[in-house]
């Protein structure tokens, strides 16, 4: 039975409800979950600020050290953590064995940029004054996150959080909860004292509500779809809360004629196929140059054919099941709908026939147009759409012209092509020859309706401080 963390207490929910956590892959029950509502949402708020004069007192290193614990313990368990992670939400392991070192890369990074939360002393205008900025935490944060990384997530918005001196209450995805509690249990090992950091589990619209209403809670952190994170912000703007959002994205991946198809292809897999295509990031839209389309295809169907389907506990899988039928049925809809409006089925295009689990068959579509759901509706799932296009500049409108901002990727070997590009793509993150966006050490995070607010990179925990301007007079 998995229960929540309220003041260094594992209880149950007040209503005392509880449901069943399924595997995606085997459809078998895990656990029995703690079913709670905007009661246990309230109760850990009231820890969360009752605690925090005290933590937020703390010296930034005294916090630092018990992050660089925590990042300690999650590496010396980092293989039980990550068969959580395989087990709830059906990624191959070696991929969550990658969430887990990226989730701990957070927490170190965290207790690191936490030690140089520097002010500023400024120069006064006059000689009888002294004029400082000194950084204060925010307050009490709620953080949200989805399914897709249930730890990493976690890390990259309690970390920060605790090393800028901030509490909060935290609330996991419904389908995930698992390694959050792990890690929630790795802190507490780690000296975290209690009440914290909380946790919360169970019905979304009740706890979130709570989350923004309540005006003990300062900051609200939310990773999940731009439909929710709107109605967050809406929720929050009543109090003027500050928010951070990571948001859905659509993006391109562009290849010019005078790319490294090689290196190109199997980036493209990657970026499309890799969590089964469920990632913010990944690539939804391919563009290719229309020279050099037929050959990119067939390079491209033969890396996808090489894929290996199944339970992601399995050391050959390289794609997992979908998290659930809703993800299935949207891969189906936007192939269907698109075979319909005139794409080519290069390769999949079904289900694949395990007995069990949300197993859907690689994709890849060619001859995609703008009309098709896939253009511009988010997939989430194991489908690849290749577009055709002829110059840089109607391929840069084509990329731009959505509401999401997140991330885009361009293969070219022409430098200054690549400047003007990098430039040109109204994206928060963009992979040059390269898709690693997520990588701590940078900063990511989306524009438009992809969302606002950086985690990791350099000032990773601006987002949870307040500047402070403090005028001296002698
Ligand atoms: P996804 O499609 O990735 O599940 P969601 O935005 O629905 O995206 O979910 C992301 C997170 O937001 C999950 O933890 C989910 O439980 C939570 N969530 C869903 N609905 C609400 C809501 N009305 N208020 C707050 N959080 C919500």
């Amino acid at each position: 039975m998995y229960k929540m963390y309220i003041n260094g207490e594992w209880v149950d929910s007040i209503s005392g409800e509880t449901y069943d956590l399924i595997n995606p892959a085997t459809e078998e029950l895990i656990s029995q979950v703690a079913y709670g509502d905007d009661r246990d949402a309230k109760k850990a708020i009231q820890v969360a600020h009752d605690v925090f004069p005290e933590w937020s007192q703390t010296t930034a290193k005294y916090r630092a050290d018990i992050l660089m614990k925590i990042y300690q313990l999650m590496m010396d368990k980092k293989e039980e953590l990550a068969k959580i992670i395989t087990e709830e939400m059906g990624k191959p392991f070696k991929e969550a064995l990658g969430e887990v070192q990226n989730g701990a890369e957070h927490v170190a990074w965290s207790a690191e940029e936490g030690k140089r939360t520097y002010g500023q002393m400024i120069p006064s205008p006059t000689s009888d004054k002294r004029l400082l900025t000194i950084k204060q935490p925010v307050g009490p944060v709620a953080a949200i996150t989805p399914w897709n990384f249930p730890l990493s997530m976690v890390t990259r918005k309690l970390s920060p959080a605790l090393a800028a001196g901030c509490t909060a209450v935290f609330k996991p995805a419904s389908q995930t909860p698992g390694s959050a509690i792990r890690f929630f249990e790795l802190a507490e090992e780690a000296g975290l004292p209690k009440g914290v950091i909380n946790l919360v589990m169970g019905k979304a619209s009740k706890i979130g509500n709570e989350f923004v209403s309540n005006p003990l809670i300062r900051k609200i952190t939310f990773t999940g779809s731009t439909e929710i994170g709107k109605k967050l912000m809406v929720g929050a703007a009543e109090q003027v809360k500050r928010v951070s959002m990571e948001l859905g994205g659509h993006a391109p991946f562009i290849v010019f004629d005078d790319a490294d198809l090689d290196a190109a292809t199997t980036a493209a897999t990657a970026s499309k196929f890799r969590n089964n295509g469920q990632t913010c990031v990944c690539t939804n839209r391919i563009y290719v140059q229309s020279s050099i389309q037929e050959k990119f295809v067939s390079m491209l169907k033969e890396k996808v054919e090489k894929l290996v389907i199944g339970n992601g506990l399995d050391p050959e899988t390289t794609i997992g099941p979908l998290i659930d039928e809703g993800g299935f049925n949207k891969a189906q809809e936007h192939v269907d709908d698109a075979l319909a409006k005139g794409a080519t089925l290069v390769t999949g295009g079904q289900r694949h026939d395990n007995k069990t689990g949300f197993f859907y068959k690689p994709t890849v579509l060619s001859h995609a147009t703008d009309d098709m759901l896939i253009t511009t509706e988010e997939t989430f799932g194991p489908v690849a759409p290749i577009y055709t296009f002829e110059t840089e500049e109607e391929v840069i409108k084509k990329a731009n012209d959505t509401n999401y901002g997140l991330a885009a990727y361009f293969f070219t070997k022409d430098l200054n092509r690549s400047i003007r590009m990098y430039e040109a793509l109204d994206y928060g993150m963009v992979g040059c020859n390269d898709i690693a966006v997520g990588t701590v050490q940078g900063p990511f995070g989306g524009v438009k309706e992809s969302g606002m607010g950086r985690e990791g990179g350099p000032g990773s925990l601006t987002d949870f401080m307040e500047t402070k301007f403090v005028s001296i007079g002698m």
